[in-house]
Order: C-alpha cells, then structure tokens, then sequence
C-alpha cells in the first residue's frame, strides 16, 4: 500500500496501529461517516502481530454480548470481498470440540448450552461422526465431541487490506512508517498526538497498538495492563489425507488446535505455563519480527500432538512459528474509554482472539466513540476493571504466562489465579489466614471465600468442598452472628456545596434525605442502563460517602467525574485504603453490640447510620445487610479494624466468608453488579424501581420514561429448583415450553431454603406470566426444572432484617 504524503494537522480521531483492530476501528470510523479519520502505522499495516496469526474465527465466547461481536465479525468476513473487491480468505470450516475426560464433557455440554442460548449453532456428535470429520486425528481416548459448524477462519493480512481498502473509499486516511511518539493533552483531555511526522491534532485517538498500547498507554498518563507472551503454531509440508480445507478440531485436555495449512498441517497450543516476553525486547523495529523457535518448550505440546495426530510421525516440519501475542490480567481484552484521560480509548490485548473478535470490536468501539455508548453492554472489556498494581510489569511477568495457559482450562466453579497474588490485602489479611481461609483475588485484594480451608481444594463441576463449610457460615449469619469482611468495597467521597445537586443528577434515588440517611441507588447510562449501583451514606449536609463494588471503584470515579459540570463545587475522594467495613450480621448482632457498650446502636432504624464506639473503635455503623439478616455495616478506620474485629469475635461472631455471602445475597435476591446488573438492564427489568425518585430529571431518567412507556420485554426473576443434586453455576439458558427463554445471571446453593436457587432474566414474550411458572435450566445438556418467583427466595417481605425487637431489648 502507497503512503499517502502529507500529515494533516487536524483530525476527527487519529488510530494508532495498523493490526487487525486499527483497520478495523478505522474501517468502521469511515463507514459510520466520520471524515477526517486518520490510520497512524510505524511500520507498515500487519507488521505487527497480526500478519501471523492462525487467524481461526470461533464463535462463542464466555458472554452472549463478546459472543455478538465475533458473530459480527464473521459476517463482515464474508461479506467485505463484495463491499471492496479485496478477498479476505474467509473460510467456514466449522470446529469441534473433543472432551477426553468427564469434567472436559461437562465443560463443552456447558458450551454447546450457551451457544444454543446466543443463537449459535452446536450440537453434541458422536464418535463415529468425529472420526468422518477427522479421518487423520486419533480419537480413540475421545469420549464425547462438540461440532460448531458456524466457525470458520479468514487470511489476516488479506482482511486488514480490505478493510484498509473499504476505509479509504469512505473517506479515511493511512499513514504508514508513521511512529506516534506522544500526546497532546489540554486540561486533562486529549489535544492531539506527536509523530516522528509531525502533530496530528485531535480530540479522539484510539489506541490499537498491540503488543506497544501499555506503553502507549503510559505516554498517556493511563494505564492498558497487558504483556506480550510467545505464541507457539507448528506448520508442516503436505501432508498425505488432507485434501481441501478441514474444520479446526480443538482438543483442549491436549492444549491443542489443529487444522489444515496449505495441504498440511498447522498445530497451534496454548501451553499449560507461556513464556512471558518482556516488551522492552520488542522495539519500534519489530515488523513482520518472529521469535526463536522453541523445541524444548514446545516438546510436550509434540508428545500430545503425535498421540492426536499419528500421521505427524512422518511430516516434514516447515517451522516451529513463534510470535508474540498479549494477554492481559483476566483474559479478556480492553475495550473502551482508557482510564482518566478524556478523548483516548482502548482496543487492545486481545488475549489471541483478536483476529476472531477484531471486526465485532472495531465496529462496537466506532458506535461507542460516535454515539457516546456501546452498542450494548460490554463491561467484561471496560479498561477500568483493573487495580494500578495490576499495570505493573511484575506482576504482569507472572500473570500473563498464566492466562495464555488457561485459555483452554476447563471452567470449574472456584478457580483461581495462582500468580500475581496477594497484591492488595484488607487490614484483617493476616486474621483470616490464621482463620484458614482460603482466598479468591478480586480487584488485586485478597478476599476470603471461606474459612477452616485445610488444603487447596479439588474443583469440580459437583458439590463442592467447601459445600459444608459455607453452610456454616451460612448458619453462623443465620443463626448467631458472623463478620464480613467488606474492606474491599471502593469508597467515593463526595464533598462540597454542589454534592447533593450533584448527586442527585447522576444517581436515581433522592439523594436529598437528611444526613444520618442510608440510600440505595443506581447511576444509568442515556440508554436507562447500570452504570453502577452502590449505597450511599450522607454523613453531611454537603457530604456523602459511596459504597460502590470492589472492582467498580475506577469506572465509578471516572463516570461521576464526566458529569460534573464546570465551575460545579463537588470534590471526589477515593478512600477506599483509608477505611474497612466489618458487616455484622445475625440475631446476635444485637447482643454483641450491647456487650461493646454500643447498645444505643441497636435505636439505628433500617436504612439508617451514625457514628458510635464499639469496643473502643470509632465506627460508622449502618443499618443495611447484603444478606438478608439483621446487622450492621460498620465502617472504621484501617488502622483500627483488627481492634474491632478481636471485639466483635471476643463476643461471639465468627468470619463468614465471600461464598456464603453470595449464597445468602442470592436467596435475598439482591442483585450484584457484572452479574444480575450490567449497562444493558434497566430499574423495571431488574425490579429496582423503588430506588427511582419520581420526580426530577437525572441521567438516564428520560430513557427510562420512554421504556415505561414502552413496557419491559424481560424481567429478572428467582428460580427456585426442585432437584436437590441439580448444580447451576451461573450462566445456564433457561427454556420455557421447549424454547429458550432467558438466561442465569448468578446461582448458588440457598442454605437457608434447602435449594439451589437461581437469577434469571427471562423473556416476557416466552413467559408472559412469571410468578409460579416452571421452568428448565440446562446445565450442561441435562435439563433441571424449578419454579419461578419474582421474589425474594429467601424471606421476601424482609423482616429478618428490618426486625427491631432483638435491638429494642438491648437499647
Ligand atoms: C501464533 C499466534 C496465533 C494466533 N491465532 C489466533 C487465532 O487463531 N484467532 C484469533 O482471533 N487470534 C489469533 N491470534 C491473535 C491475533 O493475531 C491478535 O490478537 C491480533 O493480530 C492483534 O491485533 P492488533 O491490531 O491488536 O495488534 P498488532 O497486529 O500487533 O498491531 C499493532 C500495530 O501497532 C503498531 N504500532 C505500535 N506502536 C506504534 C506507534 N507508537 N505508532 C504507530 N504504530 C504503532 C505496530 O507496528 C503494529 O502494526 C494469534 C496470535 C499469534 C501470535
């Protein structure tokens, strides 16, 4: 591709990066009718990782919404050779999954559900039919496969051209040895960008700078934690048997894809350990740069590829291609705003699926720049998501190796990371590890997910090991009283003259009550979505505090710091560090305060706070659960929190851990934020209308007038299963009259009602009437029927918790 000359100084959006995502940001910039749009590419387009993928296109990933944009992006390939006479090489081979072990069946069952549910094809084949599709593969150890007929894979080089070739005839520019060198910023946003070319001004630029964006990143005072790994493919010369292109056969207990290349064979892994690359290696000149074969690293994935393929015995191997890809701290790719920096977005760190999920994506972002929203929710990618630790390259060193190697892990209910732990630790870290816990990392913190944990436990898709000890924490809460630790929630405070008015225009609920007051409330998008939704604590007159989720506290910040308004006297503290929370929670509540010499807290009313001492300890105590029981969130300083919690437990409360929380929170039907909330689902859909003022104007609320208007089409609902051994985890279709219905949003074990106990949204057309209907989960290809309520599983009229009496007795 020529060059175009001359840089011009001024730009609608300026894209950095010439891969599969900058041609595809850019392409879909130009098509949506941006002009002005501008490609910056130091090399030349592909030359980074892109032009040696094994570019496979498979369909279904871990969220109907991630899944929408690969189906998107299949479409485009095999449509962009009519729009612009460029080829892109798409093939639909179609794929199958092979399980050579129960747990690995349950796993892909669990994904043929899904993808039925997002309206991809799947369908369970048997052995016979496998060996037909896969004359070469041995697969006699295959108990069970999975063929995807949908998937398919494209030529990476020919389709970036095309979407160049598409770009340029709407309008858009490319600038190849092009090498951005900085920002401009004006007033914390976004001004422009330097080059080794010149200035491009702009107040749009998108980084799509692969394996270079953290650093691009960091030029701009943010942050895109991602570290590239070496990505291993054997390719061989022809190979006898393969004639004509043959589907991608997956064996995931192997660590292994295989497919065709030229007439022979092309065997791509995902290593149980990757080698992590450190970027400083790779400079401004690695374009179309491979990295030295690997023999020894890649023996193992040699052994499981000639037990699969016999016929490899005799191949002539053409190279071991080895080339380096990012993968970021959870596995899935950024996709958005960049943290605190107006006017710069994220597309990177595309955790190997960049080439499956680029056209999807750069279109998703395009709409997202132009109309100041997603199309629909994609939080699972919102660049906020990470703690600062989480950039640094340490840590990253260890966690990226990691993630390549779970790629293909089977998706047990209770996995952990084990690199790039203990990051973050709450002041009663060194408490719970003497209480046994056992941890799950969560925004960096080390959160207990139960207690009395002798050794690392054997996941299953079963009952778990922990089934009993959860259920006595369970009981604990229940029954007596437990300690939560809620140290991790993000902490906002909001201060000044304007907070109220402020918060009142970005939150749904009234947030003009009285100091002393406890409010629950959401914050929308234009489009009536969740933004987020935490509890606010109004300490003052001009002063609040909000409690917001562990991993939302960046998102929230840079969302509350869009809307303000100029000359608007609010300021936005994070203290999150500053401060723990210690949820006390039970019908002992009462009595372990009144032990503390804090019996006038029990006069708190529900949904009320104040400040009081318990045992010594400066607290603010509110009177609100998550779970369902009677208690108090106490809030105290950091330093303070070991003294409380020796108090509380001096008196009888016993930890109570992360599951059993979600256990209890789930039967009370209090809905979690990424599960049962996310920037698509609205106030009705989610029976969250009691947190909506009915007066006044707010963000979203004109949204929501028009979909009131409109009347809801789903509604989130409990199910309640009746199969005592039946299992759900989170994610499974719901069907209703033979048909799918809706999906889960989360599921745990209810102790407190002796069942497993689902969230759901369902379909109001398939299920017009909810309340007492049943319905069938499919969990992993067997169906478990319940029965649906739009209740609360678990004390619906929540009297446990708003009780008084215990607490009168004491006060
Ligand atoms: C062995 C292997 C197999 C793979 N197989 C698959 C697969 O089967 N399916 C799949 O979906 N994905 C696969 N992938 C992943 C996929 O190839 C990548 O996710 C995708 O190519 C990444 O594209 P990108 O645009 O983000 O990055 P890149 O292609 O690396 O593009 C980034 C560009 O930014 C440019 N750049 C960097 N810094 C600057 C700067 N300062 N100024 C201007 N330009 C700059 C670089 O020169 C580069 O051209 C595979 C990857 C590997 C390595």
């Amino acid at each position: 591709m020529s060059a175009d000359q001359t840089l011009p100084a001024q730009a609608a959006a300026v894209v950095i990066g010439g891969g599969a995502m900058g041609c595809s940001v850019l392409y879909h910039l130009a098509k949506l009718g941006v002009r002005d749009v501008v490609l910056l590419e130091r090399n030349q387009l592909t030359s980074g990782t892109t032009w040696h993928s094994a570019a496979q296109v498979r369909q279904l990933r871990s969220t109907q919404n991630l899944t929408r944009l690969i189906q998107y992006s299949a479409k485009l390939y095999a449509e962009l050779e009519r729009e612009t006479g460029q080829q892109t090489g798409w093939y639909q081979t179609g794929s199958i999954s092979i399980a050579t072990n129960p747990d690995r069946l349950t796993h892909i069952r669990r994904q043929a559900a899904l993808a039925k549910a997002y309206g991809v094809q799947a369908e369970e084949i048997g052995i016979g039919e496998l060996r037909n599709l896969w004359p070469l593969a041995n697969v006699d150890d295959a108990i069970g496969a999975v063929w995807s007929p949908d998937d398919g894979r494209v030529n990476p080089t020919d389709f970036c051209q095309a979407l160049a070739k598409g770009a340029k005839a709407n309008g858009a520019r490319i600038f190849e040895d092009t090498a951005v060198t900085g920002f401009l910023k004006h007033d914390g946003r976004i001004a422009g960008v330097t080059t080794n070319a010149g200035e491009v001004r702009t107040d749009c630029v998108v980084i799509c700078a692969g394996l270079w964006s953290r650093e691009l990143a960091e030029l701009a005072g943010t942050q895109a934690p991602l570290l590239p790994c070496e990505h291993f493919y054997l390719l061989t010369k022809p190979v006898d048997g393969i004639d004509g292109h043959l589907p991608t056969l997956s064996d995931h207990d192997s660590h292994l894809y295989i497919r065709d290349e030229v007439g022979g064979l092309l065997v791509g892994c995902f290593e149980p350990m990757g080698k992590p690359i450190d970027p400083a290696t790779l400079g401004g000149n690695f374009a179309f740069g491979l990295l030295d074969e690997d023999w020894d690293h890649f023996e193992p994935m040699m052994v499981n590829a000639l037990h699969r393929l016999p016929v490899l015995e005799h191949a002539e191997v053409r190279m071991l291609l080895n080339g380096p890809e990012s993968f970021t701290p959870d596995g899935s790719f950024l996709l958005g705003w960049a943290p605190n920096s107006e006017g710069l977005w994220l597309c990177c760190g595309m955790n190997s699926v960049g080439i499956a999920t680029g056209g999807g994506a750069g279109w998703a972002l395009a709409q997202w720049i132009i109309d100041g929203a997603p199309p629909f929710a994609l939080d699972e990618v919102d660049p906020t998501r990470f703690p600062r630790v989480e950039n640094q390259l340490e840590f990253l060193m260890a966690r990226a190796p990691e993630v390549l190697g779970k790629h293909y892990a089977i998706a047990y209910p209770g996995h952990q990371w084990e690199t790039g732990r203990v990051l973050r630790k709450t002041p009663l870290h060194d408490r719970w590890v003497k209480a046994g816990a056992r941890f799950g990392q969560v925004f960096g913190w080390e959160r207990p997910q139960y207690f009395d944990c002798v050794a690392e436990p054997h996941l299953t898709f079963g009952q778990p090991e922990w089934f009993e000890q959860v259920g006595r924490e369970v009981e604990a809460a229940h029954k007596r009283a437990a300690i939560f630790d809620q140290s991790t929630f993000g902490k906002v405070r909001v201060r000044g003259p304007d907070a109220e008015e402020f918060l009142n225009r970005v939150c749904t609920n009234d947030m003009t009550r009285a100091p002393g007051s406890v409010i629950y409330t959401g914050m929308l998008n234009e489009r009536g979505g969740y933004e987020s939704d935490f509890t606010a604590l109004r300490l003052g007159a001009d002063d609040y505090r909000l409690y917001v989720g562990t991993t939302a506290i960046n998102h929230d910040l840079v969302w509350l710091r869009r809307h303000l308004r100029d000359g608007e006297y609010v300021t936005l503290t994070d203290e999150t560090e500053e401060f723990a929370v210690l949820g006390l929670m039970g019908p002992e509540a009462a009595r372990i305060i009144a032990e503390l010499d804090a019996s006038e807290m029990a006069r708190l009313g529900y949904f009320r706070q104040g400040r009081f001492n318990v045992g010594g300890v400066d607290v603010i105590a509110a009177r609100v659960s998550y779970v369902g029981e009677c208690g108090f969130e106490l809030t105290c300083a950091a330093d303070d929190a070991g003294k409380l919690c020796d108090a509380l437990t001096g008196a009888g409360a016993r930890p109570a851990g992360l599951f059993a929380q979600t256990s209890m929170r789930i039967e009370k039907r209090f809905l979690a934020m990424g599960h049962d909330l996310d920037s698509d689902t609205t106030p009705m859909q989610a029976g969250l209308e009691f947190s909506v003022k009915k007066k006044g104007r707010f963000a979203g609320s004109d949204a929501l007038a028009r979909l009131r208007a409109e009347g809801v089409s789903s509604r989130l609902v409990t199910i309640i299963l009746e199969d005592l051994e039946a299992n759900p985890l989170g994610d499974e279709p719901v069907y209703a009259g033979g048909r799918v219905a809706g999906q889960v949003t989360s599921a745990a074990f209810g102790y407190r009602v002796g069942r497993s106990v689902a969230l759901a949204y369902v379909d109001l057309n398939a299920l017009p009437e909810p309340e007492g209907a049943r319905v069938e989960l499919d969990i992993a290809g067997e169906r478990a029927a319940g029965a649906v309520t739009l209740n609360a599983a678990f004390d619906p009229e929540g009297v446990r918790m708003r009780q008084s009496e215990a607490f009168a007795v004491v006060a």
